[in-house]
């Protein structure tokens, strides 16, 4: 052990950073502090008691695990205090000094600069220890690790400037004392009712009791209380839990600032029994953003009241990545690792439990409160979506959860159900018809479902990158199989007379479509006369495998290599453009039409040309000869 020695260190640049963020974005949150501090304070318990598992000796000497707020009025110091496991010197240095949290740059380049939706992000982030420096200007971090020696205590000391001076100190008991050095006007925070009122708020259902000077006769006593219930809150009969301590609790989970959307609690006896306290949250909670889909954090298990880890990659599948929550099971050994947690029984029992509850829980936000399914949807409908491709044994569930723009609908915001969409299909329609495009808007627009609109057959108006990698996985719903009107057949029945027209057009346009095939050549798998339109001159179409042009159009700009892919082109023989190409005798202006034509669906499709330059040369050239032709 070498010599008592302070030293003077600088905080990793992003620290800093997020310091002064921190000081000023949270500044209307400022009471969170608490809440942050006494979350850590709980963390740290909790890793002792997991320690102590396998090293009783940890706790031997001072087994009760709690937390003590006390604060000083002449010095104006609020103290928070724990039992638990405590920092090594190199521990705090990496923990408090350095950002451990992969997502914090991220974070850090996700913000705006604009304060009010940066603490918002802030919020969502959990600032954790840092948030002490919005009503401390000076903070001062005592600890000693669980079974090291008194000589072994660590002084952390900040001011929130560049630096901190770390020192080692003699520590006579294990565990770790923030003492918050109080901004001037920040007394309210060494009032011991505004205290009791806040760990209430946010701490009542910390594991763990927190302890507070006894009050007689308007005065503090040297005498502690606890003041928190310190009953872990999903192993309470639901019937005693009001609707605001679930609030609490998830936003102590989850260090989000907004209510949870919805949540379900549940109890399950039989062969394995365990407890699950499930939330769905507002918006996508930081992690949930920026973490791909095998990075999270969110499902914290506990094994008979004993935290053990975030087991969210283990009891969710990715595509509830934004569930929240606790799961105790009273069956899982306290031994197990995370290898035991990928490969057991119980485990995959409880994971499909999760599953199932999330599920019903939605479906039932879904039929009862349609707009805050919206807010569900909006914030993680694309999440879900990922299930239909992964989780082919709740394909059909999943995709009842899903919503669509429709050509039955004004705009972009209001959407169908599958179950709308079927419960309103025409007689003879066999079919569940949709199409992807780029944007709503590309997709209403498009003469692709020009004839199935003017039919009154409802079409899906699908529009969200996911959407068409989604679409193929999921042939049908409800024994109904899917279409996607731009590509390949539409297969509409037709009556006799209506086939009989559709003959003769077809006859009457054979010599059309020859001259068209000419001069097209390789540019088009084939050239037909179009059954899709009514009012546009032409469209292209694939075939029924084919990636979507604008979906192509994104992978290429994304630098995938992409096959060539030639869609056919359809046309309205009776449309003015196509009489005026069929009767054109200048052989340069007969190509241009040709060409444009096809470029013109192309675009409309979101398509990339092969050549825009040649494209706009082209539109000029039939713009100044239109006006001495007509
Ligand atoms: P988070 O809790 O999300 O990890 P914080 O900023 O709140 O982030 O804390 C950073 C780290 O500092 C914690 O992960 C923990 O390792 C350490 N730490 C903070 N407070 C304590 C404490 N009371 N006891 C032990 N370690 C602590
Ligand atoms: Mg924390």
């Amino acid at each position: 052990m070498s010599e008592t020695t302070t030293e003077t260190r600088s905080f990793e640049a992003e620290v800093s950073q997020v310091l002064h963020l921190v000081t000023h974005a949270l500044y209307s949150h400022k009471e969170v502090f608490l809440r942050e501090l006494i979350s850590n304070a709980s963390d740290a318990c909790d890793k002792l008691r997991f320690e102590a598992l396998a090293h009783p000796e940890l706790t031997a000497d001072d087994a009760e695990l709690g937390i003590e707020i006390s604060w000083d009025s002449e010095a104006r110091t609020l103290t928070v205090r724990d039992n638990g496991i405590g920092m090594s010197r190199d521990e705090v240095i990496e923990n408090i000094g350095t950002i451990a949290r992969s997502g914090t740059r991220k974070f850090l380049q996700s913000l705006s600069g604009d304060t009010g939706k940066d603490s918002q992000l802030i919020g969502q982030f959990g600032v954790g220890f840092y948030s002490s420096f919005v009503v401390a200007d000076r903070v001062v971090l005592e600890t000693r690790r669980a079974g090291a020696e008194a000589s072994q205590g660590v002084r952390w000391a900040s001011d929130a400037s560049a630096e901190y001076s770390i020192e080692d100190i003699e520590q006579a008991t294990r565990g770790t004392a923030i003492i918050l050095h109080l901004k001037e006007g920040e007394d309210e925070f060494l009032d011991a009712w505004k205290l009791r009122e806040l760990v209430r708020k946010y701490s009542e259902h910390i594991g763990f009791p927190i302890r507070m000077a006894k009050w007689v006769e308007g005065k503090p006593t040297d005498e502690l209380e606890t003041v928190n219930q310190a009953l872990a809150l999903w192993a309470q009969p639901k019937n005693e839990i009001k609707d605001e301590e679930y609030k609490n609790f998830y936003k102590t989970l989850t260090h989000d600032f907004n209510d949870p959307l919805v949540w379900a609690h549940n109890r399950v006896e039989g062969k394995q029994s365990y407890t699950t306290l499930l939330y769905v949250p507002e918006k996508p909670p930081f992690d949930a953003m920026f973490n791909g889909r095998d990075e999270r954090k969110g499902l914290k298990l506990y094994i008979r009241r004993v935290f053990i880890m975030d087991a969210s990659e283990q009891l969710l599948p990715p595509y509830l990545r934004f569930v929240r929550g606790v799961v105790d099971s009273d069956d899982l050994p306290l031994n197990v690792s995370r290898e035991i947690l990928q490969d057991n029984r119980l485990v995959s029992q409880i994971r499909a439990g999760c599953v199932k509850r999330i599920l019903d829980l939605l479906s039932k936000l879904a039929k009862n409160e349609v707009e805050r399914y919206q807010t569900f949807y909006a914030s993680f409908g694309n999440v879900l979506k990922e299930g239909v491709v992964d989780a082919a044994d709740q394909r059909e569930r999943i995709a009842g959860l899903l919503r669509f723009g429709s050509t039955k609908n004004e705009g972009p915001e209001a959407t169908v159900s599958l179950d709308d969409y079927i419960e309103r299909m025409q007689t003879g329609q066999d079919a569940i018809y949709y199409l992807t495009a780029e944007s709503w808007a590309a997709a209403r627009h498009s003469a692709q479902i020009e004839a199935l609109t003017a039919r009154g057959i409802e079409v899906l108006l699908m529009s969200e990158r996911i959407d068409e990698w989604m679409m193929g996985y999921l042939s049908e719903y409800q024994g109904k199989s899917f279409r996607h009107a731009g590509k390949g057949e539409l297969n509409l029945s037709l009556d006799d007379a209506e086939k009989e027209r559709r003959e003769a057009v077809e006859k009457a346009a054979a010599g059309l479509v020859e001259k068209l095939k000419k001069e097209l050549g390789e540019k088009v798998a084939d050239v037909r006369v179009s059954h899709r339109l009514t009012d546009s001159p032409a469209c292209v179409v694939l075939e029924t495998h084919d990636m979507a042009l604008h979906t192509r159009r994104l992978m290429a700009e994304a630098g995938h290599a992409m096959p060539p892919s030639k869609a056919a082109l359809e046309i309205n023989p009776e449309h003015a453009l196509l009489k005026r190409y069929d009767s054109e005798q200048d052989a340069t202006r007969a190509s241009d039409l040709a060409l444009l034509l096809l470029e013109q669906a192309q675009v409309a499709e979101g398509a990339q040309l092969d050549d825009p330059a040649e494209f706009v040369k082209r539109i000029n050239r039939v713009l100044l000869e239109g006006g001495a032709s007509a």
